[in-house]
């Protein structure tokens, strides 16, 4: 199985995470790391579905609501996958303020010392 595994996380890892995941704890590089390695590693995407299905699966059934399990993973999944696009485009932003931040102080330096 450790063969399989791809990402910077490992199936042990991943597997550990899942708990987090499921209380929605997992945030940011964590979370893009176990999303990407849930959707290329079968293994894992077969225990988180387990869990899932355990936690949340459980709770809906006291409560005595219908259930979708595989819709209810799969809307869960693409709230992550939402979460970490906006990160990352945020992320993004963020690194090209800096450096515009950067030019427009150096140019300032610059004019005040009348070297431009
Ligand atoms: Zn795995």
């Amino acid at each position: 199985m450790q063969g399989e595994c791809v990402g910077d996380m490992n199936c042990k890892e991943t597997e550990k995470s899942i708990p987090s995941f499921l209380k929605g704890e997992l945030e940011g590089d964590r979370l893009a790391e176990f999303v990407e390695h849930i959707e290329q590693c079968p293994e894992c995407k077969e225990e988180l579905s387990i869990q899932f299905l355990v936690t949340e699966g459980m709770e809906k059934l006291e409560e005595g609501s219908s259930f979708n399990l595989q819709k209810a993973l799969h809307d869960r999944m693409e709230e992550s996958r939402r979460y970490i696009r906006i990160n990352r485009l945020l992320r993004r932003t963020l690194y090209w303020l800096e450096a515009l931040v950067i030019v427009v102080i150096a140019v300032a330096f610059c004019i005040y010392f009348e070297w431009i």
